[in-house]
């Protein structure tokens, strides 16, 4: 297989990473393969075979180096000092045919001197969930990192619920960089690190940006862009920790997450997150949270610390309208405004409120406002007709309010009950599920496969998540 790598991270000194290959599995078998994100990296393979073989670590292509990177994190608030890639390897970074530079990175590839108590493997359910969730907030126009490859390992996995089949997918990211990176090197004092990965993320991400405020400020914009738009799909991340937020404004680490079916600010999904910490409506405030720990992290390498610590907190303290005023630029695109007035929060709060007392379908209501049928999503029709009149007399003024409302509002989403049932199937072999979601997915605005818009039936319903690495 050829892969042009060019590997920029291992190139760090050491202190970053332990060099690691992955553990080889007993039968690697293709699940998936996008040919589309190959072709972008100027990856040529064989044939399947081959690719299982590279895809499961058991060939490790040349001029990979591979690896796993160090990190620490704040895991529902809690400082970890030591975390790291438990279960992932960095084979090693190409420049893609736009001349963006990517790691790629196996994860569910064996242990690593990270693993703690862990081993190292991932079992089919989540490698696909990630496959496939990734790949869906590609293509509704959302930075994520990228899906490669599913691989089967033919090894069991045991979890709490018995034996399991194993996988690995590999990643595509812009790079691995997290919030926790920055913060084992400053937790360590380890100031000349600190120096070094931040001019190295400078120079990979944000060439423009001056110092490690400037960093930060870039950090903190893309991210208040990033949470805005999970807001915008229903979409919850599940597991915002700190080693799971990226510095490129990507989003990473698919575990627990999911997209809302009824909508409600206090969503959760995760088994874990029992406080609700993560709950859909407190995203843009555990954003910023995370803001905070990288501005904490960034000051120790300033030798003016008051002023480092003055700028950092303007900074930071600017997120909640950075977030705000992306919200409204997405949520008045989905009512159809296109140039939202301050006001415009209201309107759009009057609809939620609407659609959080009633139960509304997060996405089939906003999908339906393109059409007449709108007030069948809900319970309460004289509220919503209220609001609706309130809402086309705001419209009028709009050039063409229909087109951007198809354009901000999907069809279809990676409905939670369908990715178990595709979980479930993929697990007994039959992998049409899969390739049915990834289709309709791949054209999210478009209504390819009415079936899948439907919410789950009481029967249906997911009301859970699992970590279940
Ligand atoms: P996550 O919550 O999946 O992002 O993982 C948090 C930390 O736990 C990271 O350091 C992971 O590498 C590690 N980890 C998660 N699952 C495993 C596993 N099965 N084996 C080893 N480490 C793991
Ligand atoms: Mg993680």
């Amino acid at each position: 297989m050829q892969i042009p790598f060019d590997n920029s991270y291992a190139r760090l000194p050491d202190g970053f990473y332990t060099r690691q290959n992955p553990t080889p599995v007993k039968a690697p078998k293709l699940l998936s393969y996008n040919d589309n994100l190959a072709r972008l990296l100027g990856i040529s393979a064989a044939d399947t075979d081959e690719l299982a073989q590279v895809f499961a670590g058991n060939t490790v292509p040349a001029g990979a180096d591979p690896l796993a990177q160090l990190y620490a994190g704040h895991q529902f608030g809690n400082f970890n000092p030591q975390l790291g890639d438990g279960r992932a390897i960095l084979l090693g970074e190409v420049i893609d045919s736009n001349g963006i530079r990517r790691d790629i990175h196996l994860k569910g590839a064996g242990p690593t001197p990270y693993s703690r108590m862990g081993d190292g493997r991932a079992w089919m359910g989540p490698v696909l969930r990630e496959y496939l969730i990734s790949e869906a907030m590609h293509a509704l126009g959302i930075p994520t990192t990228r899906a490669l490859a599913a691989v089967a390992t033919g090894e069991p996995i045991f979890r709490e619920q018995g034996a399991l089949p194993g996988a690995i997918v590999t990643r595509v990211a812009r790079s691995h960089l997290r919030v926790g990176t920055f913060q084992v090197f400053a937790h360590r004092g380890a100031v000349d690190h600190l120096k070094t990965l931040t001019d190295y993320a400078i120079a990979r991400h944000y060439p423009d940006a001056d110092g490690p405020m400037g960093l930060l400020r870039a950090v903190c914009a893309a991210q208040a862009e990033l949470v805005a738009q999970w807001m915008s799909v229903g979409f919850i991340h599940g597991v915002m920790n700190t080693d799971n937020c990226a510095i490129t404004g990507e989003t990473i680490d698919y575990g627990p997450c999911a997209f809302m079916d009824a909508f409600h600010q206090g969503r959760v999904f995760s088994s874990i997150d029992r406080q609700g910490r993560y709950a859909f409506g407190n995203q843009p405030n555990i954003v910023v949270w995370n803001m905070a720990q990288l501005a904490t992290s960034l000051v120790q390498q300033l030798d003016d610390k008051d002023a480092a610590i003055e700028e950092a907190t303007e900074i930071v303290h600017a997120m909640p309208d950075q977030l705000e005023s992306a919200w409204l630029r997405r949520f008045a695109a989905k009512i159809g405004i296109s140039s939202p007035r301050p006001d415009d929060v209201t309107l759009i709060n009057d609809l939620l409120n609407l659609m959080q007392t009633d139960g509304a379908d997060f996405a089939n209501t906003f999908r339906s406002l393109c059409k007449a049928d709108a007030r069948d999503q809900f319970a309460n029709r004289e509220a919503f007709d209220h609001w609706s009149e309130k809402w086309q007399s705001r419209r009028q003024s709009e050039p063409d309010p229909d087109a951007l409302m198809q354009s901000a509002n999907p069809a279809v989403i990676p409905r939670n009950h369908r990715v178990e049932q595709m979980i479930e199937a993929a697990v007994a072999g039959d992998m049409a599920p899969f390739e049915r979601l990834m289709k309709a997915l791949a054209t999210p605005y478009v209504e390819t496969d009415p079936d899948l818009h439907r919410p789950p039936t009481d029967a249906e319903i997911v009301p859970a998540t699992f970590c279940g690495t």
